[in-house]
C-alpha cells in the first residue's frame, strides 16, 4: 500500500493544490493529514473544505485546536496568534466543527500517526534533535510513526542497541528491528530553508520512504496574506523557506 502524508498546510490553497496535483501522479492508495490545515495562510475554509474530501484520516494540529480554542492562545507567539485570530473569524461554522472533532493520534496499517510528538499530543512539543526524540522512540509501540509540527522534513532511527541517528536524506528503506520518527516537513509554510513544499510517499510493502518537495506559486499566496492583513513577516517568511 502507498500512503501519501501531508502535514502543516497552514491555509496555503496555492501550496495545497501544487501538492494534491504531484499525488496525482503517485497514484496514493491513501492520504493521510498530520494536521494544521489552518493558521498563517489566507485560505483556512477552502484547505479544510479540499482536506475533508481527500481523506477522513486527519489528525488535529495545534494551530486547529487553538483556533477551536481547544489550546491557549498564549501558547503561540505573537505573529501566530494574530493569524489563529483572524482564522477564528473567518471559519465557517461547519469548519470549526470539523477541526474540533479530529483526534491527535490515530493508527492505521500498523503506523502511528500524531502532529506533534506521540507521547504527549496534546503539550504539542517539538522533536527538533536527537536528544527530543530518544525518550519519544523508546516509548512508542509501532516501528515507525510519522510528525509533522516543525515544518522541518528529518527522521530520527533509533537502533537494537538504543543508539539514535538523524537521517536527512530524501529517501531511505525501513529496516527491521529499528523505530523511525518521520517528520514530512511543510505543505504551506517550510522551514528548512527550502521554500518548496513537503510531503512524504510511504510504500508500505517495499518498506521505503521518500521525501518530495513541489514548487508552487509563492507570490500568489504572499500577496493574499498581505491583502488579508496578517501579519507581512507571515508572507516574507514564505519565499525563504524559514
Ligand atoms: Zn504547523
Amino acid at each position: 500500500m502507498k500512503i501519501a502524508i501531508i502535514s502543516d498546510i497552514h491555509g496555503n490553497l496555492e501550496a495545497l493544490n501544487a501538492v494534491l496535483k504531484k499525488i496525482e501522479e503517485e497514484k496514493p492508495d491513501k492520504i493521510v493529514c498530520l494536521g494544521d490545515i489552518v493558521g498563517y495562510g489566507a485560505n483556512p475554509n477552502e484547505c479544510c473544505d479540499i482536506v475533508k474530501k481527500l481523506t477522513d484520516k486527519i489528525v488535529m494540529g495545534n494551530h486547529d485546536s487553538a483556533v477551536c480554542m481547544k489550546t491557549p492562545l498564549d501558547w503561540f507567539n505573537p505573529n501566530a496568534r494574530t493569524a489563529i485570530e483572524w482564522t477564528m473569524k473567518k471559519l465557517t461554522p461547519d469548519n470549526f466543527d470539523f477541526l474540533s472533532k479530529l483526534p491527535l493520534t490515530l493508527k492505521y496499517e500498523n503506523l502511528l500517526f500524531v502532529h506533534a510528538s506521540p507521547n504527549s499530543p496534546e503539550e504539542w512539543k517539538y522533536i527538533l534533535n536527537a536528544y527530543d526524540a530518544y525518550y519519544e522512540l523508546q516509548v512508542i509501540k509501532e516501528n515507525v510513526c510519522f510528525i509533522g509540527h516543525s515544518h522541518v522534513p528529518v527522521t530520527f532511527m533509533l537502533d537494537e542497541n538504543l543508539d539514535i541517528f538523524m537521517i536527512d536524506r530524501e529517501e531511505f528503506f525501513i529496516e527491521g528491528g529499528k523505530k523511525y520518527l518521520i517528520n514530512v516537513g511543510s505543505v504551506g509554510q517550510p522551514r528548512d530553508f527550502d521554500p518548496r513544499a513537503s510531503f512524504g510517499i510511504y510504500d508500505t510493502d517495499k518498506k521505503h520512504f521518500r521525501i518530495i518537495r513541489v514548487d508552487y506559486d509563492i507570490r500568489l499566496a504572499q500577496r493574499k496574506i498581505i491583502e488579508a492583513d496578517l501579519p507581512v513577516i507571515l508572507a516574507e517568511r514564505l519565499l525563504y523557506g524559514r
